[in-house]
């Protein structure tokens, strides 16, 4: 039995399995993490990776209906106790009218708390045989390569007070909700994301831009003041840019070619990145990375999708991607990481397309409009080429 506090490198040199933990979540969450699975354990297998111990729980609203608890405890100590956690998504109309802390999101808020999860690693790229899934002209999308470090441990989604109360005299409710920022929240974030964008790995052009709305939010003003040290301490040789919320969401669908990296906090940093799935076609394309104190986590950027769950329609490249992200931050296996992307992206030019990556400007005999579970399989076969 591996120490529990073991590394992954060490566990790799004494022959041990790697351990990841698994939560499918609901709606299409169990389909695409099941081909994600399946895909990183085929990687794994022909780079000569380790061998994987996947151990499966409960979270969001399948975690509710079986536990009355939308984390567990067990979900939380067997995601503090592995290498990496593969996680689905959560939620789900049958769950929306339960009281704030039972429905699935506050479980996942939970557990990104319980593992002191603070950065989320979002990346934008538009796979050139994607061009035509943009609702943005193939011109605009064509080349787009960026990636989003998104807060996400603090800001709005946690800050005290929050509540919703009756006003007096019938006049309705009062809600609340607190963002707040502190100096260090800020600096562990931005950090990552000048590091990044001053490696040149993966095509990074050494170009920071931090969005804020520091024309109306004290937080944002700290915000801005803190990344400017930063980037002049630490930082001298990367370029960096501000912009507020508001004019960064038109620069984005105007100009996606210009970004490099993006650092913003939790709640920007949410709805930008959805905006930037447009860029790469499809909600289903996006991948992302959490990383904090207590380990890390790998999901798609998409929910739940109830509207498509069950059919097998479901594109499961995002949480495919993942994957790879787990094989390169979390688990030192940049070959299988490397092998996994290459093999999505040679499905792609050879025409494998789920429904929502099927761009209407694209026509031809090589197109195949395939399921979920025959996506994933193109993509396996593709780790062998
Ligand atoms: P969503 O991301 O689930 O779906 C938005 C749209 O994109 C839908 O039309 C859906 O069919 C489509 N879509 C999403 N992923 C897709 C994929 N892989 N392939 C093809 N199409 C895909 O967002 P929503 O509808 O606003 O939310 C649904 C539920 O998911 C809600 O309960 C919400 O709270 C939850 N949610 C969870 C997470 C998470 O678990 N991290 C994130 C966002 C939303």
């Amino acid at each position: 039995m591996p120490a529990a506090n073991s590394s992954p490198e060490s566990r790799a040199k004494a022959g041990d399995p790697y351990r990841i933990t698994l939560l499918a979540g609901d709606g299409i969450g169990p389909e695409v993490t099941a081909q994600a699975l399946a895909v990183l354990r085929e990687a794994l297998a022909r780079t000569g990776g380790p061998l994987l111990e996947v151990r499966e729980e409960l979270v969001g609203g399948a975690a509710f209906d079986a536990t009355g608890s939308p984390l567990p405890d067990a979900t939380i100590a067997a995601c503090l106790e592995a290498d990496a956690v593969l996680l689905g998504a959560v939620g789900g109309p049958v769950w929306d009218t339960l009281a704030a802390e039972l429905r699935p999101e506050a479980g996942l808020l939970a557990l990104r708390k319980a593992m002191d999860l603070y950065a989320n690693i979002r990346p934008v790229h538009c796979h050139p045989a994607l061009v035509h899934a943009s609702p943005l002209r193939p011109e605009l999308v064509a080349g787009a390569d960026f990636v989003v470090y998104r807060e996400l441990g603090s800001g709005i989604y946690y800050g005290q007070p929050r509540r919703t109360e009756p006003l007096p005299h019938g006049g309705g409710e009062r809600a609340v909700d607190t963002m707040s920022y502190t100096t260090a929240e800020v600096q562990r974030l931005a950090r990552l994301g000048f590091a990044a964008a001053a490696s040149g790995a993966r095509g990074r052009r050494g170009l920071v831009t931090s969005i804020d709305k520091a024309n109306v939010l004290d937080c944002s003003r700290l915000w801005r003041r803190v990344v400017s040290q930063l980037a002049v301490e630490e930082f001298p040789g990367v370029r960096l840019e501000h912009a507020y919320v508001d004019s960064a969401a038109m620069e984005l669908v105007a100009r996606p070619r210009h970004f490099d990296v993006i650092v913003t906090g939790n709640m920007f940093g949410d709805i930008l990145s959805d905006l930037a799935a447009c860029i790469a076609g499809s909600l289903g394309m996006l991948p992302s990375a959490s990383l904090g104190g207590g380990g890390a986590l790998y999901e798609p950027i998409h929910g739940s999708a109830p509207d498509i769950a069950g059919r097998d329609v479901a594109n499961p490249l995002a949480t495919i991607l993942s994957a790879a992200m787990m094989c390169e931050l979390s688990l030192d296996l940049p070959a299988a990481g490397a092998a996994i992307r290459a093999a999505v992206a040679r499905a792609l030019d050879e025409g494998f397309r789920t429904v929502d990556i099927a761009g209407h400007g694209e026509k031809g005999a090589a197109i195949q409009v395939v399921g979920t579970a025959a996506m994933g399989e193109a993509v396996r076969e593709r780790l062998a080429e």
